[in-house]
């Protein structure tokens, strides 16, 4: 994503002034709902966290509030209360799943009618992201994942953008990952000439980035999720892009909200704040960066990815796994 038409789907920089206070309004009037919903799901969230055994849940649908398990009731009377607010910032969401079962949507970002960002050689980043997606389904299928969706939108812009987000919300996934590729806000671009025709870049950033919003209805599985993903793309031995919590990005700044890992959070995004299930934002590299956009158009770089978010899915579905490693 990036550039005018990123920021025009998330709802949020392509707004004209009046619209954007009018959706700051609205937010204001929405935001003690907001609240009170997001702390009663983190409260059952939290409840599993406690749980000293991990069982996988009989009940794939119950997945995103695993606490209802009559299970994680007993185990909850069995060990002490521990500080909400510890347990909220340290430890992961315990999401225990049965792999085959465990419905992952993977996103293509943008459609085939709005591509979203234009690549320094000119690739639109719809073909990026359908590439990429589809090397990531196939993996996480290879591993056991078999209900892992990819979805397809059709249309353009904000139109899409909400259809994305019904075709989402009408499944019964446990987890939204959506998959984009990087560019950088137009003031930035440079000119250079490419096969003979005018053609944009920016050398200047580089790396892949993860964000989340504090908008989902279940904002701590989703940033657990975010974590993982991060520190797997990390040990991958990849870098994210630090760019977004410099102060010379000005409204597409945003906040840093784990400075290992490299998630940020992107509240306003509609496909993160609208679905009902977990949704994180992949944004696998730049493709405005010369450089990074050859790497990003190689069958290896696609396989060191796709390697970062299953290593990441496994552990979010067993914990095991992130101590144990590769099995
Ligand atoms: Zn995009």
């Amino acid at each position: 994503m990036s550039t005018g038409r990123k920021f025009a789907e998330s709802g949020f920089g392509g707004w004209p002034r009046r619209r954007t206070i009018i959706a700051a309004m609205v937010a204001l009037v929405l935001l003690p709902i907001e609240v009170s919903d997001a702390g009663r799901l983190s409260d059952v969230s939290s409840k599993q966290d406690r749980s000293p055994k991990r069982v996988a849940s009989p009940k794939p649908a119950t997945l995103a509030k695993p606490s209802a398990s009559p299970k994680s009731r007993t185990a909850k009377r069995a060990v002490p209360k521990p500080v909400a607010l510890k347990r909220f910032a340290s430890k992961p969401v315990a999401v225990v799943c049965d792999p085959a079962k465990f419905r992952i949507v993977l996103d293509v970002g943008h459609t085939a009618k709005s591509e979203g960002a234009i690549s320094a050689r000119n690739v639109a980043e719809f073909v990026f992201n359908l590439r990429l997606t589809q090397q990531i389904e196939e993996k996480l299928k290879a591993e056991g994942f078999a209900a892992t969706k990819l979805l397809l939108t059709e249309g353009r812009g904000r139109s899409s953008l909400f259809r994305r987000v019904a075709a989402v919300n009408n499944l019964p996934a446990h987890l939204l990952l959506s998959i984009h590729h990087d560019s950088v806000p137009k003031s930035f671009l440079e000119e250079w000439e490419f096969e003979g025709k005018k053609s944009h870049f920016s050398d200047r950033f580089s790396g892949y980035s993860v964000f989340v919003s504090r908008n989902n209805p279940d904002f701590k599985t989703s940033l657990s999720f975010a974590e993982l993903l991060g520190k797997e793309m990390k040990a991958q031995g990849l870098q994210y892009a630090q760019q977004y919590s410099q102060a010379i990005m000005g409204r597409y700044q945003r906040p840093l909200l784990n400075k290992e890992t490299g998630v940020y959070s992107y509240d306003e995004l509609v496909v993160l704040r609208k679905t009902k299930m977990p949704a994180v934002l992949l944004e696998a590299g730049s493709i405005i960066n010369r450089d990074e956009e050859l790497k990003m158009d190689s069958p290896e770089r696609r396989d060191i990815i796709s390697s970062g978010v299953t290593a990441a899915v496994k552990e979010f579905c067993d914990p095991r796994w992130g101590i144990l490693g590769p099995l």
